[in-house]
């Protein structure tokens, strides 16, 4: 059974709206890389009878509870006294925590004050955890088998403190087991077309290794997660799973863990010393961001023409009046034209072209939203394809751009 974890940030900015409280979301990604199964997270407000309840909760019904917040030396910093009010405890002096509490006023040339020297205060049955990256100590309790931390809420403080000292602590006490992922990064199939291929290595697979589907517009991540003591064992069995994986949907896998479609279409044009162009229309330059946001990605692309009105594809794409009368924007017809345009204009290898009705209005019965026609061209060829997608105008441009460069990646890699 896994040990069970409660996550609870404590601050008002958090509740209201203030502040974005990414200290849980690193906790529980952390705890459960250890093995933890996070049951759940809160959020509460710099209260005493809220902390209590929380403190109550977490020391009742989890391993292992996670506090952040309110260690601070001002007034609304209440966490502190109400840990040790709850356990019972005196404030004494942890003579570390004075030391680096004058380390830091000394540095700033400031005058040590009492609310300063209140900081290296903890509560008498803690094990502090000094914090070197400021002034407030975190404090860790282990009581019958159960465990509780309060940190700092300031995000690096806090992670500091519990790589450096924390976490070797929690890995002790609960003698955790690890865990060790990949991820593999599919596109090109949908999630339960994709399910029925691997069926016959889903069910081949050990108790020990565990997959979920991770699915986002335009493609699914398949993560593989072993559990065990050994990170080299792990790792060398979810390798060998990935193996085994392959040959059901080598033509769907573009990559691995961090990669993306963007990077690894890049990293093709590069090799094979190729350029890119992009010629826009529903997509409004979404791809040439995707494309961009990639470093070093001036080297194969050129450019783009987010050609949005009929005039522009007219002008500047050489499309033809008359295609675009008789078949309209949204046609096979005239993004094929535009792929082939952008290649001309802008002297690339390549050129994608989108066009397509994103929605919300706009759609007509024979061309609803989400009908979007998307072309890829080498020049001379050109290749396309018909999306027929969803209602909302954000997914429409986000699918039909990862699709648009998955149909330019399988082009580059056969
Ligand atoms: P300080 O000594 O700075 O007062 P503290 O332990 O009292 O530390 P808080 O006052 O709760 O911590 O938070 C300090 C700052 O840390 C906040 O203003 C905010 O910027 C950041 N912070 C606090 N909690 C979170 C959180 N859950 N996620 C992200 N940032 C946070
Ligand atoms: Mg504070």
């Amino acid at each position: 059974m896994n040990k069970e974890a409660l996550v609870c940030t404590i601050g008002d900015e958090i509740l209201l709206g203030q502040i974005l409280d990414t200290n849980s979301k690193w906790l529980s990604e952390q705890l459960t890389q250890m093995g933890f199964h996070v049951k759940e997270k809160i959020t509460i407000s710099d209260e005493k009878p809220a902390i209590l309840e929380a403190l109550k909760r977490g020391m009742e019904n989890f391993d292992l509870t996670i506090m952040t917040g309110g260690l601070g030396p001002t007034k609304d910093d209440i966490t502190k006294n109400t840990v040790a009010e709850f356990f019972g405890d005196d404030l004494v002096e942890d003579k570390d925590s004075l030391d680096q509490v004058k380390r830091v006023f000394e540095k700033y040339g400031r005058p040590l004050l009492e609310v300063n020297v209140h900081q290296a205060l903890v509560p008498s049955s803690c094990t502090p955890l000094l914090n070197n990256w400021g002034t407030a100590p975190g404090m860790l309790f282990k009581k019958e088998g159960k465990m509780l931390i309060s940190l700092p809420g300031v995000p690096y403080e806090m992670k500091n403190i519990l790589n450096e000292r924390g976490w070797p602590m929690v890995k002790e006490y609960f003698e955790t087991s690890e865990i060790f992922f990949r991820t593999v990064k599919t596109a090109g199939i949908g999630e339960s077309f994709l399910m029925e291929k691997i069926k016959p290595w889903e069910d081949s697979l050990p108790q020990d290794i565990s997959l979920a589907y991770l699915p986002s517009p335009g493609e699914v991540k398949l993560r593989l997660t072993a559990k065990g003591k050994d990170q080299s064992s792990m790792e060398n069995e979810v390798n060998d799973q990935i193996n085994r994986l392959r040959p059901f949907v080598n033509e769907y896998i573009y990559g691995y863990d961090d990669t993306n479609l963007s990077r690894t279409v890049g990293e093709l044009l590069r090799k094979k010393g190729l350029t890119l162009s992009t010629a826009e229309s529903c997509t409004g330059g979404y791809l040439a961001h995707l494309i961009t946001s990639e470093p070093g990605s001036s080297d194969y692309f050129l450019g783009s023409i987010v050609s949005y009105s009929n005039q522009i594809k007219l002008d500047q794409l050489g499309v033809s009046n008359e295609t675009l009368e008789e078949f309209g924007a949204v046609s096979e017809q005239v993004v094929e034209q535009m792929a082939l345009g952008i290649c001309n204009a802008l002297g690339t290898s390549f050129g994608i072209a989108t066009s397509g009705i994103a929605g919300p209005t706009g759609g007509t019965p024979e061309k609803p939203v989400g009908t979007i026609w998307i072309a890829v061209s080498d020049g001379s060829e050109v290749r396309s394809k018909l999306l027929n997608l969803t209602k909302e105008r954000g997914l429409n441009i986000q699918y039909a751009s990862k699709i648009a460069l998955n149909q330019l990646r399988l082009w580059l890699s056969k």
